[in-house]
Order: C-alpha cells, then structure tokens, then sequence
C-alpha cells in the first residue's frame, strides 16, 4: 500500500516548529510493508487540507494526518475529512461521556467548544487517547484509508503504536515484514556503499543506508507471507552485512544507543565507570544517566567548564568494593583536560575499574556547537564500546 502524510498546522508553515511527527511515521511505514510517497505540510485551511485529502488519494490509498484536532476554530481536520467523504460530524455520546470525565477527574468544567472533539463521522472509528483530550480517527470507505492523529508527539506516538498498527497490518494483505537495523561506526558511506554494493539493488530484502550522528546505520526490511520467511531473510542479510563489513565495525543493532550499549557491556562484565569530560556540555554523563539501571555501574562524573580552576567535590562512592577499588573510583583531574582550552575540541576520559584492575582509555573530538557535543559523545561511548568488547571478551 502507497502512504501519503499530512502535517497540519500554520505553525509548521512559519516556521515555528519542526515537524518530527512525520519523521517518525515515516520511519514507522516500512515496518507494515508500506510505501511513504508524499510528505506534506499544510497550515489551519479547510480548502488547502481538503485539497491536500483529495489529491493525495488519488495517488495513494491510505492518508495519515497529524495536528489539527484541537478545539479551536483553527483545528480543522476533522471538518475536512467529514467535507471530503461527504458526511456529517455528530457528537457521539461515549466520546462525550469520556471527555467530561476527563475534564472533572481535572476539577475543570468542559468549555464548549471542546465538544467537537467528541465527535465521529459514520465511517470514522475513534482512536483512544489516553494523553490528551482528542481522540484519532480512522476512516476507511470505498478503498480510501485516512487516519487522524494529534499533533503532539506524546499523544501520537502511543495513538500510533497502540491503535493504528495493527489495524493497517490488518489491512495491507496479510503480509508479514521483518526488519533489522545494523548499526556501524568507523566505515565511511562511501566505503560501505561499495563493499555491499550487491545487496543495494536488490528489491527483497531491501537496504538502506543512513548517516547518523552515531555513525552509518543499515536498515533491512524484508517481506514474505509468513513471519518466518520474512525473520529468515532478514537474518540472512544480517549475516552477509556483519561478515562483509566487519564485526568490529558494528556496535549496535535496531533502538540501540552507544550509552545504552555501553552500560549493558559494563553491567555484564561487573566493570564500574567513571567519566572526565572537557567541553562536551556534560553530554557523556547525561547520555549514559538516561539509561536503565545506569546506577550500577556509574560512579562519578565531572564536566571541566570553561572556569580556570573547577572546584571539585569528590563524594565517597556509596557502594560496597574493597579500599583498593574505592581508590581506584576517586575521579582526578586529568592533565589532559586542564590543558584543554580550545573551545572547539573536548576531550572525553574513561576510568573503567574492575575488582582488580583500572583502566583508562581517552578521546579528543570536535565539540564546536552541541550537535557536535552530542555527536563527540556518541563516538566516545562507541570508543568504550570498542575498548570494553576487546578488552574484557
Ligand atoms: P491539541 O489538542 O493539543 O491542540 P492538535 O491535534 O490540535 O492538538 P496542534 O494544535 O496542531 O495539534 O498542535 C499541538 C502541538 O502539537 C503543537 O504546538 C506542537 O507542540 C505539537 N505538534 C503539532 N504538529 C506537530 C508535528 N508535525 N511535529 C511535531 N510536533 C507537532
């Protein structure tokens, strides 16, 4: 099946906000075996988005729109999709009952023109939206698919994966898809494009490639009839990418981070970490706190500012290791990084501690606005990676 996204909001016109509620779905299409074709932004008009709604089915069968449910006079999604099947909005008294609920159970008196986000057309089903007050729809008649979500990212993205998924799986023709996102670092573009250049043509399983700030991610996306074939396949063209590219080359696979990466390798090895950093904003440290059970194995963190002299408050570790250990954990400043005045340059420093030996392995990079400082730390974690992989197998 051909998609086709529209994003709505004058907003998006201006300017104003980035529109990263088609980035998402489009990275979501493939999974269903869904072609993306067209990706538009249309502001608060009603002919401009009926139009939008008119032209895109005729070239594809399913529209996706976000934003443009709200309760105000300038949200008009729902009007242009009631205009373009040719039906009539009504309130539908569950959706009502549920959206005063959800006003009470906040002590605040439902304002009337909220009541239009309770409404259905006869051929939409509402999606839940269990994170703000307007439900989705899904309308699907005469072979013509659209589907309406909320702009905000934290209402869709659940929307998305709880209620539309496995409704278009149902759709697109029983075919099963399988995908696989290998990712790389220390290979250029160029360089892979050429060592798997046999496996880019191909139609099934597909391959893409993809520069990203933590290094060239390949994406496989294989389909059959049966979930078997289509996991069959995909392990086979991982297989054929792992050996021609090289395993040392590959450090994570599919929702994979380097932080996250990085922490379950020190987890599984019972190594503790502690992390310098020097113009990097903090991102190390921040990354690698935002992943699960962080704690167990970050000790201390210390960001050089561009103060001359930091001052530094080192804390005991709370848990329990040998003195030798506690030793080893005291976070020092490193020459390296009280030299380190150049703005545009960070250098990031690893302590890696076992119960008998301490490691540290260092890194200069590129840290000149925080695109960058984000990148830097992401090649850092992918050096721990790297060291940690080959150091305690
Ligand atoms: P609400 O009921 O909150 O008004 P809505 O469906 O009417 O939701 P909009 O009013 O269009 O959505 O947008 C509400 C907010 O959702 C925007 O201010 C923005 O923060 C976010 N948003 C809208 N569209 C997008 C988009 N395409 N990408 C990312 N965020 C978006």
């Amino acid at each position: 099946m051909d998609a086709e996204i529209i994003a709505v909001g004058t907003e998006l016109l201006m300017g104003e906000l980035v529109d990263s509620n088609s980035a998402f779905l489009a990275s979501e299409l493939p999974k269903l075996g869904m072609s993306l074709k067209i990706a538009v932004k249309i502001g608060d008009d009603i002919n401009d988005l009926l139009k939008g709604i008119e032209s895109a089915l005729i070239r594809s069968d399913v529209v996706i729109t976000t934003g443009g449910l709200g309760p105000t006079s300038d949200d008009l999604t729902r009007e242009s999709i009631a205009k373009f099947f040719e039906e009539e909005m009504e309130v539908d008294p569950t959706l009502l009952n549920d959206l005063e609920d959800n006003f009470a159970l906040r002590g605040i008196k439902m304002p009337n023109p909220n009541i239009k986000q309770a409404t259905l057309i006869p051929s939409s089903i509402p999606l839940p939206n269990p994170n703000g007050t307007a439900p989705g729809w899904f309308v699907n008649k005469d072979g013509k698919i659209v589907i309406a979500m909320p702009g905000p990212p934290m209402e869709l993205i659940p929307m998305w994966k709880n209620h539309v998924v496995e409704k278009l799986a149902a759709l697109s023709g029983g075919i099963s898809i399988a995908t696989k996102n290998i990712k790389t670092f220390g290979r250029s573009e160029g360089e892979l494009d050429e060592i798997l250049s046999h496996l880019f043509g191909q139609e099934n399983p597909y391959l893409g490639i993809y520069s990203k700030q933590d290094g060239i991610h390949l994406r496989a996306i294989a389909k059959s009839d049966t979930d078997s074939e289509a996991t069959s396949l995909i392990s086979q063209i991982e297989h054929q990418i792992i050996e021609k590219v090289g395993a040392d080359f590959v450090w994570g696979q599919d929702d994979d981070t380097p932080a996250m990466v990085a922490t379950s390798f020190l987890r599984s090895r019972n190594l503790r970490l502690c992390v310098t950093e020097s113009y990097t904003g903090g991102a190390v440290c921040g990354l690698i706190s935002e992943c699960e059970l962080f704690d167990e194995v970050f000790f201390q963190g210390l960001i050089k500012t561009p103060v001359k002299k930091p001052i530094i408050d080192y804390q005991e570790p709370n848990q329990s290791c040998n003195d030798s250990c506690k030793a080893d954990l005291h976070l020092n400043i490193s020459p390296l990084l009280l030299e380190d005045t150049n703005h545009n340059f960070g250098t990031v420093l690893f302590k890696i501690s076992s119960q008998h030996t301490t490691t540290c392995i260092s890194g200069k990079y590129r840290t000149g606005n925080s695109r960058m400082r984000q990148r830097a730390s992401n090649h850092a974690l992918i050096e721990l990676i790297r060291f940690i992989k080959s150091t305690y197998k």
